[in-house]
């Protein structure tokens, strides 16, 4: 039995306010026992969550992170630094990341190796474009990347690795994939990390990404291959973020 993870990625958004306001409203809410809740400020408000999610059942992710452990890569974190912050999670191959920082299938690789090697759980964040999905691409396109994150992996390193499935049309757009079409796509990740070893891939975590919000993750979230849902701009609403958590059951 796959424990549901709700993670929410601020993106290049919030305050200290709004770290604050995490913070007294998961300490006073009941969530259910089993689901993991991860949250994702931006670096600079990573050491202020850890202390104001200290109490709480709360983890602290980051949203990226530089390959290299030190030296000469100006404004990049490292995995190591990460570490020192408690950081349990780091996104890699976020669509934002691939389109607007140009980051390969390969720069994706190197993400995931050095955050396994900080000894950090990655989140593998793999979609199509639309125009992608409008050729018939979708499984072609999300197949090769996830192959290539994870064929060169050690079985060992590939159980630490958690799938984020997100349609890159689906993210911001208020536009979400129906489940059928998330369910689909997820069966085919699922299918697919069963051909390395089908222990693995039925204990693997997939979540969906793009546009959910507290009105669709309940029906998402029932879809046999949805184990939990990255979530954008829902995750800077607390209210909307806590509704999301109790849909995980
Ligand atoms: P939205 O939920 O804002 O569509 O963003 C999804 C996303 O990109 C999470 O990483």
């Amino acid at each position: 039995m796959r424990t549901p993870l709700i993670a929410g990625n601020w993106k290049m958004n919030g305050s200290h306010a709004l770290v604050d306001e995490f913070g007294r409203a998961f300490a006073d809410a009941a969530l259910p026992d089993s689901l993991d809740v991860v949250v994702l400020p931006p670096f600079p408000y990573l050491d202020a969550a850890r202390r104001a999610l200290a109490d709480v059942p709360v983890q602290l992710g980051a949203q990226t992170l530089n390959p290299s452990h030190a030296g000469a890569r100006t404004g990049e974190v490292s995995g190591r630094m990460l570490k020192e912050f408690d950081v349990d999670y780091v996104l890699v191959g976020h669509s934002e990341r691939r389109a607007l920082y140009r980051e390969t299938d390969d720069d994706v690789y190197d993400r995931l190796l050095a955050a396994l090697n900080a000894d950090i759980q990655p989140i593998l964040c793999v979609g199509e474009t639309l125009e992608e999905r409008d050729a018939g691409h979708t499984f072609d396109v999300v197949l090769r990347q996830v192959g290539h994150a994870l064929a060169p992996l050690e079985p060992e390193q590939r159980a630490r690795v958690t799938i984020a499935y997100e349609p890159v049309w689906a993210i911001g757009t208020g536009r979400t994939a129906t489940s059928e079409q998330a369910q689909d796509v997820m069966a085919a990740i699922r299918e697919y990390q069963a051909g390395f070893d089908p222990d693995l891939a039925q204990a693997m975590r997939l979540l969906y990404g793009g546009s959910m919000s507290a009105a669709n993750a309940a029906e998402l979230l029932a879809q046999p291959d949805i184990d939990g849902g990255l979530v954008g701009g829902a995750s800077l609403k607390v209210d909307d973020f806590l509704a999301i958590c109790h849909s995980a059951r």
